[in-house]
């Protein structure tokens, strides 16, 4: 077992992940750190706290904690100093990839850039001091916040009305199938079906399963949008909705949205949007004018909060007018008096409301970047944010096209994927050529998404990334297709910069090594 040293963090400073200008395709030198378990850094009698002499009577356990709620046998917590501590989980953090240390193309994901000034908003105690069950009249503040950003919401969506309850996209996706399920039981319909393109996202059929939907897959056509004659022969009384992303995950925009609007509201199913690719076309079109009856928008992906790893997230969903009766409570209401005061509070009287799908308001410090966001970009700068988020996935694709099978020709939105096909003939897997990219110090894009791409890399760039770093990450690209080429073996084994290499990822979710054994 290694520790890692003081040399090796300034090492790990030195990584060439695009740093300083320095943009060329670098490899990292081989290192291989561990870094010990807190079981393991453990010592007997440690302790991170030094507490004075008790100076009130002692009271025997048994008169605070009934016996039978007491534990038998000492808990193994591990005992360590403060700076241990501190020490312990600095270096892990710095073994992470993150987006201020990296590029991070990870398709679909949109990690970008998520400015420090929306922390420092979110980190003021006025803030993040507030209680939530804190009288509506002493949080004026925040439920203003809160109703402004429903209406920035509904403005970039065309919708009429939005509740910021869900918890993330998923969360999402099941609140607004949950609305459009009470709203088909309030006109004595039991529809069974959700339509859902073989392109869409895991969570779209998850969240339709897990709403007591039948999933029914539509197929795509060569272009890489929904087949719209499939789509036909699917619709019937017994659909509920169809679910789409637009700009699809293949990065296309579905061009016959208007279309495929007419067809499901035809047999009186309803639209679903998922929002995820919400930075391909801010300011530029609206789901509510193409046709979606209710959207979720992945605000910590378009509108940075730092997210990954699970969580945070946000997913508010917004309707159209039909369908906001449907609503989770409680509401933010707003009213103003004569004099133009406004007072805001929080209602639940909808007798048609879904009821409550998350505890207080959401996760209110996601929703206060969000609303950062906006405010520091204002309308022009969220329609520049996507231009640049759609010209830089061009300029990448354009890159990257020649050395790789691309299953769809002409321009993309804000990702585009680039198929591994013939570099898997020259003996090498899409998987082992992104594991090599992080030799040359870039988190690999999305893989085997979306599965209708055989050997797929799902890229997307976003907006905050500069030209040189784009060029950069391309060379890294270029530079593993003609290793590939070449049958070098580096490709078939990396990474070999990381700490920890190669691993059977099979084996390591089965049977995972967690290195500490109690006694
Ligand atoms: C990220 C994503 C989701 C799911 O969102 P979460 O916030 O991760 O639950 C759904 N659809 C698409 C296209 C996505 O990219």
């Amino acid at each position: 077992m290694t520790l890692i040293t003081d040399s090796d963090v300034l090492d790990a400073a030195d990584m060439p992940v695009s740093r300083n200008g320095a943009h060329r395709a670098t490899l990292s030198a081989e290192r291989k750190v561990l870094e010990p378990t807190v079981f393991e850094l453990s010592a007997p009698g440690r302790s991170g706290y030094s507490l004075p002499d008790c100076d009130v009577p002692e009271q025997p356990l048994d008169a605070l904690i009934p016996a039978n709620l007491q534990r038998a046998e000492a808990t193994h917590l591990p005992e360590l100093s403060e700076l241990q501590v501190v020490r312990h989980f600095t270096r892990l953090s710095q073994l992470n990839y993150s987006i201020d240390g990296g590029f991070y193309p990870l398709g679909s994901c949109t990690m970008k850039y998520n400015p420090k000034l929306h922390e420092k908003v979110a980190a003021d105690p006025r803030w993040a001091g507030l209680h939530p069950h804190q009288p509506d009249a002493t949080i004026q503040g925040v439920l203003a916040m809160l109703y402004r950003l429903q209406e920035y919401l509904c403005e970039v969506g065309g919708m009429d009305s939005f509740t910021l309850q869900p918890a993330a996209g998923a969360h999402g996706e099941h609140t607004g199938l949950m609305i459009i399920r009470a709203y088909h039981e309030s006109r004595g319909e039991h529809r069974s079906e959700v339509l859902v393109p073989d392109t869409a996202h895991g969570t779209n059929p998850a969240s339709a399963a897990a709403a007591g939907y039948k999933v029914v897959q539509v197929k795509s056509n060569a272009d890489g949008t929904v087949d719209v004659e499939d789509l036909r022969r699917l619709v019937g009384p017994q659909t509920a909705a169809l679910m789409l992303t637009n700009p699809n995950t293949c990065g296309l925009f579905e061009k016959d949205i208007v279309e495929i609007a007419g067809i499901v509201h035809g047999v009186g199913g309803r639209l679903y949007y998922d929002g995820a690719n919400l930075n391909a076309i801010l300011g530029t079109t609206r789901p509510g004018d193409m046709g979606f009856d209710v959207v979720h928008f992945n605000l910590h992906k378009t509108m940075t909060t730092p997210h990954g790893g699970g969580g945070p997230g946000t997913g508010p969903v917004g309707v159209k007018a039909h369908l906001a009766p449907f609503l989770p409570v409680p509401l933010i209401e707003r009213e103003v008096a004569a004099d133009g005061t406004e007072t805001f509070r929080l209602t639940s009287d909808r007798p048609q409301s879904i009821g409550r799908v998350r505890s207080f308001f959401g996760n209110t410090g996601l929703l206060l970047r969000a609303y950062t966001y906006v405010r520091a970009m204002g309308p022009d700068g969220l329609a520049q944010a996507s231009r640049d988020a759609v010209l830089n996935a061009n300029y990448l694709r354009a890159l990257l096209r020649d050395a790789f099978e691309v299953p769809y020709p002409g321009n993309c939105m804000h990702e585009f994927v680039i198929s591994g096909k013939r570099q898997k003939k020259q003996g090498a897997k899409t998987l082992d050529m992104v594991k090599r990219l992080l030799d040359y110090g870039y988190h690999p894009p999305t893989i085997y998404f979306p599965l209708v791409v055989e050997e797929c890399m799902m890229i997307e760039p976003t907006e905050t990334e500069d030209r040189a770093t784009l060029d950069a990450f391309a060379e890294a690209l270029l530079t593993i297709a003609q290793e590939v080429e070449q049958g070098n073996d580096d490709v078939h084994t990396a990474p070999h910069s990381t700490p920890v290499s190669r691993i059977d990822e099979a084996l390591a979710a089965r049977k995972p090594d967690l290195r500490w054994r109690a006694g």
